[in-house]
This record gives structure tokens, sequence and C-alpha cells, in this order.
């Protein structure tokens, strides 16, 4: 349904209410709604979710070899023990998901194919009404909740990001964005062009070299990478003693995290020997006669931008077997049999695979307003990443990306029930988070620091955003390290939060 038929329907006739609204069944609201049964059995709540399942991210790609890039015992669940490799295809990731929702009997407050609208909040109720619309009939729905637990992601699923490049449409072969991958696609035997070299060109491209007749990346500038074999050692050792599940989640989590910690740290004090470790190992797995120089040696410090990790080296395999191969060059425009390079090259392909990105979403494409006026997530100021000034009773829950995404899901999740319980005890039904006036002049910032982490999709969508202010509890530092004590140690009677 488009914009205007949605907009065009009668208004929903019956309205349903929950304490607790969650927005999404990705990671991070599956996640939510299992933290809301195990530590605030009394709230009611549903979740909505756009798509046809649950999964997010997990169900919306589907392009070939679509895996994890973090492990999966930091990007699993804290409360969830992970037994599989650590880097997990999205279909297992799915089916890890799908037995949360099982073993804790989720199912029944989870709605598919309810895409929300809008989300207005009422002061004078202390309520939000949330529109949503069953995507696959046209239906309006209303609901009320007194919370909202926004886990909707930070991207948009219906389109990724593709660059607009001079005579696209002369092309005459296939063009493919990794986001909305068609299941009719065949390469078997065909050359195939991937643009990008993030994770996901990494993944796609030794995925394809295996059937097609020969796969090029091409890259503007080179990323960093990260190879080894996909297996932790630890695991292995505490699972050859035998050594219980749920101990073998909590020790190889801890290891990860104490090693993540230390090479960050060293990605901060010694930017210089980090990086000629990481291009030296590429190195090690192209030979010599590589030009690793022009193909794999970024102009950034390792850690400003995701770093991906490749298991097995398999995309540094197909390189080395001449099945797939690396080009460092810009695209001047698009020709009928390929793209024509700012060097004068030409590369033709029967298929191009656009691997160019996301488009940023905030919250969700949803028409947010408060008391009647429409909200600007762009004026507001963050809390700790979680929450916004000005926007009562709502918490978005935004990872990390330096680290697994679900530590902060599981940080926030304590946290959001921790808040519900205290403004029980407070007999508040309003909180909201305001500047102090120690805050008063405080230096208002974007969202990310840009010199500190500054892919495409943030950079493009940065206005959007809401400020940070230069404290850490108003910001998303996207230091787990700390915010793992921090957040579980916040005085929710500090100024900082108002309650009525
Ligand atoms: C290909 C890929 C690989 C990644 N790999 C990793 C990784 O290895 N490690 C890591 O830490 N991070 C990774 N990330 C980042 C990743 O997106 C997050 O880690 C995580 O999956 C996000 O979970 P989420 O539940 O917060 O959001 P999402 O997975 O984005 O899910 C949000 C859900 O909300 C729904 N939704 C959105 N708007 C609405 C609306 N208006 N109404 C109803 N429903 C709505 C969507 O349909 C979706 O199902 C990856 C991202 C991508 C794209």
């Amino acid at each position: 349904m488009n914009d205007a038929a949605i907009l065009s329907r009668p208004a929903p006739v019956k309205t349903e209410h929950f304490d607790v609204l969650i927005a999404g069944a990705g990671i991070s609201g599956v996640g939510g709604a299992y933290h809301l049964t195990q530590q605030c059995p009394d709230k009611s709540f549903v979740v909505l979710e756009a798509q046809e399942s649950f999964g997010g991210t997990w169900l919306t790609h589907k392009y070939p070899g679509i895996r994890s890039d973090s492990d999966l015992h930091t990007f699993g669940y804290r409360f969830k023990p992970w037994k599989g490799v650590p880097i997990a295809t999205a279909a297992e990731i799915r089916s890890y998901m799908g037995e949360v929702i099982e073993e804790n009997d989720l199912a029944r407050h989870i709605r598919y194919q309810h895409r929300i609208t809008a989300a207005s909040w009422s002061s004078q109720e202390n309520l939000w009404t949330i529109d949503a619309v069953r995507v696959d009939t046209g239906e309006p729905l209303r609901f009320t909740a007194n919370f909202l637990w926004m886990c909707q992601g930070y991207y948009r699923h219906e389109q990724g990001y593709t660059p607009e490049w001079p005579g696209m449409e002369a092309y005459k072969g296939r063009i493919v964005h990794p986001q909305t991958w068609p299941t009719d696609l065949d390469y078997t035997g065909k050359t195939v062009l991937v643009i990008g070299s993030g994770a996901t060109a990494a993944t796609v491209v030794p995925a394809m070299a295996a059937d097609c007749a020969h796969v090029t990346m091409l890259q503007r500038s080179p990323t960093y990478f990260r190879s080894g074999r996909n297996a932790i050692e630890l695991a292995e050792q505490l699972r050859e003693l035998q050594v219980e599940e749920t101990w073998i989640h909590e020790i190889v989590r801890r290891k990860i995290l104490h090693d993540q910690a230390l090479f960050t740290k060293r990605t901060f004090d010694e930017p210089e020997t980090v990086r000629d470790e990481l291009i030296g190992a590429i190195r090690a797995q192209l030979g010599d006669d590589y030009d690793v120089d022009t193909h794999f040696t970024p102009k950034y410090r390792p850690w400003r931008q995701r770093l991906a990790f490749v298991p097995d080296g398999d995309l540094f395999k197909g390189i080395a077997s001449g099945k797939a191969s690396v080009v460092t060059d810009e695209i001047e425009r698009f020709t009928e049999a390929g793209v024509l390079l700012k060097s004068g090259r030409e590369l033709q392909a029967d298929i191009i695979v656009t691997a160019t990105g996301f488009n940023l979403c905030v919250l969700g494409d949803i028409a947010f307003s408060v008391d009647g006026k429409p909200l600007d997530f762009g004026d507001t100021v963050t809390w700790r990443g979680m929450m916004f000034t000005g926007v009562p009773n709502m918490v978005w829950v935004f990872g990390y990306f330096r680290a697994s995404w679900t530590l902060r899901a599981d940080l926030v999740g304590d946290f959001v029930c921790r808040m519900l319980k205290h403004m029980g005890d407070r007999q508040a039904r309003k909180v909201e988070v305001a500047l102090r006036p120690e805050d008063r002049d405080m230096k208002l910032l974007p969202w990310i620091d840009e010199e500190n982490f500054n892919p495409g999709y943030m950079q493009r969508g940065m206005h959007l955003l809401p400020k940070r202010g230069d404290k850490p509890e108003w910001a998303h530092t996207q230091d787990y390290w700390n915010e793992k004590d921090q957040i579980p140690a916040t005085n929710l009677d500090d100024a900082a939060f108002v309650y009525s």
C-alpha cells in the first residue's frame, strides 16, 4: 500500500491498550519482550512488526552468504547460550531467535504485518496513541500504550541505498541491491560486478565466486578486514571438558569482550601498529605479488568504520584463486555493458550488485507528535542514546558498532524494566529526560563524533538524528565497556529524569 492509500483509509474503530508497546521484532524487540516477561511479568505488552515474521535484519537480508560479522556469543542474548560457530548465517540467527520466542511463549505477544505509521503523545492522558496499518489488508488499527519501546533498528528495511550514477538507465544488465535480493536471480556462469567493499560486499563476493564466471569487487577506497578461523578455541576446549553450555556462554563472552577491549584500546593508543598488523595479515594471505597497498590499505584509522571479520579468509581465498578480483577506482558513468571508471577502464558485467549501504531511518519512519506538535528528533537531545528531551515515556534501542548490538539491547532491557518499576514505586505516569541546571551550557553536538565513527549512512543522515552533549550521560558513547557499569548504576532519581 502506498502512503496516499494509507492516509485515505477510514479511522480505526477499535483501540487496544497495553502498558508497553514494542516496535519491531528484530533481535532488540524479541529481547525486549523477553526482558518484560522476566522482569515485569505484571505489565501487558504487544510487539508490532511490519514484516511477516521475526528476525529484522536477519529476515530482510537474503543475499548469498548472508552472515553476522560479529561473534554470536556476544551478538546472542546474554540469557541464552550460543552453541554454534561464532560467525553465523542469517538462518542460524533466526533459528536461535525462534527458540527464544518458543521457550518463553513470546509468540502470543507479537503481531506481524503491523506497520506503525504514527505515534502521538498526550500529556493530558499520559498516553501514547499508536496508529498502525495491516500491511496485508490495509486495515487501520489503533493502540494506546503508557510506554513505547522502540526496537525498529536504524535503517529503512524496504530499500537500501544506491547512489545515482550517470547513465544507469543505459545499462542492459541487471542491477541488484543486497537488501532486496531477487529470488529469481541466477548468476551461474555470469560475470558479476559488486560495487562496495564493506561487510556485505566481503560476504557476497566469495559466496558468488563459487558459481559465477567471475566476480569483481569495485571499491572507491579500501576497508580494513580481520580474518581467522570461524571458531573460538576456548569454547572448543570447554566443550571438550564437557562444561555446561551456560558456563561456556558466559566464559566465552567475557573472553571475547576482554580481547575486544584490549584491541579497541590499541586502535586508539597505537593505530599505526594495529594498521600494520591488519594489513600484514592480508598480505600473508594474498602473497607478496598482490598489490595490497592499492586494494587493502585504508586511509582512515582502524575502527573508524566497522571492522569486518572474514571467516576462514574466504574473500582472500576467492581472490587468490582468480575467481574474484578487486578494482580500486571511481565510477565515471554506467555504460550499456557495465561501468566506465575514472581511470578510463571499462568493467563489463551481466549483473551489478550495489553493496552501497543503507538509508538511515530515524525511529521507523513514524510520524511522531507530542501534544499535537510534530516531533523532529533532530531538535532533541539524547540521554545515553536511549531517551530524548521532550519525548516522554519512550526508549530507543540503538546498539553498538564496535561491539555486538545485542550487548546494548540487553543493557537497555534491564534499564527499561528498572524504569518501569521505579515509575510504579513513585506512582508516576510520565518520565521525561531534561537538561539539568549544570547542563545548561553544555555544548550540543551531532549524534556521533565523525572522528570516532563515520560510515556513509551516518554522515548522510546525521541532521535527522538527536543531538548529543559533551558529557557521557548525554551521548551514545558507543563504549560498551564503560556503559555496562554506568547504565545499571544510573540514579533514576537524578534531576535529569523528570516524573509526573
Ligand atoms: C547485513 C547486516 C549485518 C549485520 N551484522 C551485524 C553483526 O554481525 N553484529 C552486530 O552487532 N550488528 C550487525 N548488524 C547491525 C544490525 O542491524 C543489528 O545488529 C541488529 O540486528 C539490529 O537489530 P534490531 O532489532 O535493533 O533492528 P532490526 O534488525 O533493524 O529490526 C527492526 C525491525 O523493526 C521493524 N520495523 C521498522 N519500522 C517499523 C514500523 N514503523 N512498524 C513496525 N515495525 C517496524 C522492521 O521490519 C524490523 O523487523 C548488521 C546489519 C546488517 C544490515
